[in-house]
Formats: C-alpha cells, structure tokens, sequence
C-alpha cells in the first residue's frame, strides 16, 4: 500500500471515529446526529492534510485567516465545488469584502463596526454568508465576542441591517468546565430566537452536543496538533 492510500485510510479513520463520538454524544441527549454538523478546522494545515478529508468525505472546513484561506482554498475548491467553507476566527473591518466572496458561512460576528461592514459587503458582492454572532461568554478582557450585555443591541442592529444572523457562537475560557458556559448560549438564542449554535472544539464537543451545537468545529482531533 503507498503514502496516499495510508493517508486516506487514516483520514477516514479519525472522521469516523469523531463522528461516532458525536452520535453517542446526540443520543445521550435524545438529539439526532444529524441535528450537529462538524466542521473540520484545518487552519495552519495545507492542502496533502486536507485533501485525505475531502476524499473521505468531508465537505465542511474552518478556516481562522482570510489570506490563509485565500492562498488555500480556490484551487482545492475547484476539486470539490461542493466544499461549504466557514470563517471561524476574528475578522477586520478592512477584509469583509475578501470574507464574504471566499466564505460561505462567518462565524465572528462580534461588533457594530463589523456589522456595517459587513452589510456594505453583502451589497456590494451579492454574496450573503450565514452569520454567527459570536458572544464573550467567560466574560474575559482579551477575548473575542460581543460582550453580554451588549448582545441584545447588536443583534437588533443585524436585523436593522438585514444581516443574514441564523446563531449565536462561543468559546469558553480554556481552564473552566465549559458546560455552564455552553447551557448560557443555548439560552441566550433561545431567548432571541436564533435557531443555530456553533460551539463545541476537540476537548469539549461532546458536552456541547449535549447541550444543543448545531456545529462543532474541530480541529486538532481530526488534523493532530497544531
Ligand atoms: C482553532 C479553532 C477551533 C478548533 O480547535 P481545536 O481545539 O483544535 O479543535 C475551533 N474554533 C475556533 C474559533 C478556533 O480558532
């Protein structure tokens, strides 16, 4: 057996071994595995790691760059068309334009500016990715996020602005127990009737799956480390 089909073997092994571990995590909670879509976070990867995913199968990918994503992306999607690509880390004003034609679905939506900004760009392109507004659920200074209390604004200045918002999105504080955090998010869409949540990471998808994800995003479990 040569390299590639090694690679291929074992990039079908890990994405079967994650999903197994996200179904028996749905039917803890009496959810359906096909309620939580996982998006593979390939960031800092190149194309000989991701290329085994996308020949098992896998179709959904996170990026965390916009020029990463740029330099990556076009020539892999012209392999797989059907590739639906999702923006998972922090986004500058200056580069909505760039994210909005690459990515098809923006995670970190997290402040007015970048609203506007992005509206500008939903304009300007035609192109109107799914937004997540992602939410500073610990509450730390150095986070990304909109901060709790200033959720509701900005979440009536998306609807001002038409913004295509479908959820809420989080990351936990690395050294809690992140199941409060994940059960805040979930209420907080409840209570603002978004019906989507991205959260759950390779430490803690499970927990979150219980808790109502409708995307995970993983990168080390199913990449190595980074
Ligand atoms: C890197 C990253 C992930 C994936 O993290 P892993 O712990 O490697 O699974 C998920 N979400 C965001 C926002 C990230 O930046």
């Amino acid at each position: 057996m040569d390299t590639t089909d090694t690679l291929l073997q074992d990039a079908a092994r890990r994405l079967a071994d994650i999903r197994d571990r996200m179904a028996k995590a749905a039917r803890l909670a009496d959810r359906k595995p096909e309620e939580t879509r996982l998006i593979a976070v390939s960031k800092t990867f190149g194309p000989e790691a991701i290329e085994p995913l996308l020949a098992a199968g896998q179709r959904l990918f996170g990026e965390n760059r916009v020029q990463e994503a740029q330099a990556k992306w076009p020539a892999l999607r012209e392999k797989y068309p059907d590739v639906e690509l999702h923006l998972v880390g922090q986004l500058q004003s200056n580069k909505a334009v760039d994210a909005v034609t690459l990515f098809d679905v923006i995670h970190s939506l997290d402040r007015s500016s970048l609203a506007q900004a992005l509206a500008r760009a939903m304009e300007k392109t035609g192109r109107r990715p799914a937004c997540y507004v992602q939410v500073n659920i610990g509450q730390e200074d150095q986070k990304g996020g909109v901060a709790l209390d200033a959720l509701p604004a900005l979440l009536e200045e998306t609807r001002a602005l038409n913004l295509p918002v479908v959820g809420l999105m989080c990351v936990p504080p690395v050294d809690k127990e992140p199941a409060p955090y994940f059960a805040l998010l979930a209420k907080l869409a409840r209570r603002h009737g978004l019906p989507r949540l991205s959260m759950g990471m390779s430490g803690d998808f499970e927990t979150a799956i219980t808790l109502g994800a409708t995307e995970v995003r993983i990168g080390t479990a199913l990449f190595g480390a980074r």
